[in-house]
């Protein structure tokens, strides 16, 4: 068998998803020497989460990628809607909020290629498309030295001071560490699909609660990106009855001609994502660091795992970049502890509340049996006619608590 080939790095990040790019361009920026592993060829997944809520604004703001950004095609949304019964009512409101008055709604490839553009422009930062890491290397004393990996010209050892595991909710490092696992459970499932979208259509992203289902429609200028949510595991079992079945179940609540579900042609148009909740109890061992998805998976709900990963790599540059910058040429490990003891609390309030909705919202609408709109809840009428009410939403999920700013790599 061919020896495999070797290199070595200050820092290695397993996974370019929104936390392991962003991470990788704020330590490029900062002087270390970096690289990442990506298993796929480009960024181009099907939908994976499209929002860029305000505090990822602000980042890219800090670290003069806003412009850029803002060239990228994208949506702008001010409010985000609830259809009842009666008539569609605003719940979230970005409207008044500073800096930034609205949420984003842009392509995650687009988003992803351009931390990838400004990373290169470093000479020490490295991207490896196509490149798995497989297996963790250790040193004589069980330390995490490297990582192993598969790319398109055979095996690879990377040794890297420090491991920083950024491969997402299915994470291939968080079994090879052996971590446990807090596992919160949810109801739900969801099935993503897109409509067309048609000039007269509502100007508005929305959920629609009905008796036994729940749709939530993204606008995205050109279609409707949909999410319907099902009973957990029910998806097998849906995907053996014939595809009309299904579009009987959305098509009336649709705010437009219910016609316009005809557009979905075969199941492998509609994607099934496993909704999970968990964190790992503890977030690093000598030599390696978990962020975003790979510590701690989120629920869609507030569509918030793109941005807590975001944050979580803006504190993992604060906190360890000048140590990475460094010459010492050993890592303390003792200071990968101050990235969980910083993002523990945001993540833990953030899934507090999605535990809620799933428990008290969704499970509750998934168990009554299929019927029309679900009328207004008094207290949601009277509520969201003050704007400091739908301000909330806004504030918790497009801000986000504790939010963090790039100190790592900046002059000011
Ligand atoms: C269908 C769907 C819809 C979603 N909708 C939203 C939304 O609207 N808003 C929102 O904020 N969040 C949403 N999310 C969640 C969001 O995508 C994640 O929370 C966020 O992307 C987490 O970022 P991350 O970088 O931690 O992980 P990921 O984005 O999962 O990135 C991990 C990266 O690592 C790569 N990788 C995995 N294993 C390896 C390996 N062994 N070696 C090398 N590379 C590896 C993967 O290819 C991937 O690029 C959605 C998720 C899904 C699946």
């Amino acid at each position: 068998m061919e020896a495999p080939r070797r290199l070595k790095v200050r820092c290695c990040i397993a996974g370019g998803g929104p936390a392991g790019m962003m991470l990788g361009l704020l330590l490029a920026r900062g002087g270390v020497d970096v690289v990442v592993l990506e298993k796929h060829a480009d960024f181009l997944r099907d939908f994976r989460g499209d929002t860029v809520h305000p505090s990822t604004l602000d980042i890219l703001r800090q670290i003069g990628l806003l412009d850029a950004f803002l060239r990228i095609p994208h949506r702008r949304e001010q409010t985000i809607a609830g259809r009842f019964a009666e008539g569609t009512l605003d719940l979230g409101d970005f409207r008044g909020l500073q800096p930034f008055d609205y949420l984003a709604l842009a392509p995650q490839w687009d988003f992803l290629d351009l931390l990838a553009d400004a990373a290169r422009a470093y000479p020490n930062f490295s991207l490896r498309m196509r490149s798995e890491a497989t297996a963790l290397l250790r040193d004589g004393n069980g330390r995490v030295s490297g990582v192993q990996a598969h790319d398109p010209d055979g095996e690879l050892e990377i040794s890297a001071d420090l491991v920083i595991a950024c491969d997402g909710r299915g994470s291939t490092l968080r079994d090879a560490a052996g971590l446990a696992v807090e596992t919160f459970g949810s109801p739900m499932d969801v099935l993503w699909f897109r409509l067309p979208r048609e000039s007269g259509d509502p100007d508005q992203t929305q959920g629609i609660p009905a008796r036994g289902r729940l749709l939530v429609m993204l606008d995205r200028n050109d279609y409707w990106q949909c999410a319907y949510v099902i009973g957990k595991g029910s998806d097998a079992a849906m995907r053996t009855r014939p595809l009309q079945a299904f579009r009987d179940l959305v098509a009336p609540l649709l705010p437009f001609e219910p016609a316009r579900v005809d557009a979905l042609q075969d199941w492998n148009d509609i994607k099934t994502l496993e909704v999970r909740i968990d964190r790992l109890q503890r977030w690093d061992v000598p030599g390696l660091l978990f962020i975003g998805d790979a510590a701690h998976a989120m629920s869609p709900i507030g569509g918030v795992g793109i941005n807590l990963a975001i944050q979580d790599a803006v504190a993992t540059a604060n906190l360890l970049g000048s140590m990475l910058a460094g010459s010492a040429a050993t890592i303390d490990d003792t200071l990968l502890a101050r990235v969980e003891q910083r993002r523990l609390w945001p993540t833990r309030v953030i899934q507090l509340v999605q535990r809620i909705v799933q428990k008290r919202l969704i499970a509750v609408l998934l168990d009554a049996t299929p019927g029309g709109l679900l009328p207004t809840p008094a207290v949601l009428r009277f509520a969201s006619r003050f704007l400091a009410f739908r301000h909330i939403p806004a504030r918790l999920f497009g801000y986000g608590i504790r939010r963090e700013r790039v100190q790592f790599g900046s002059s000011d």
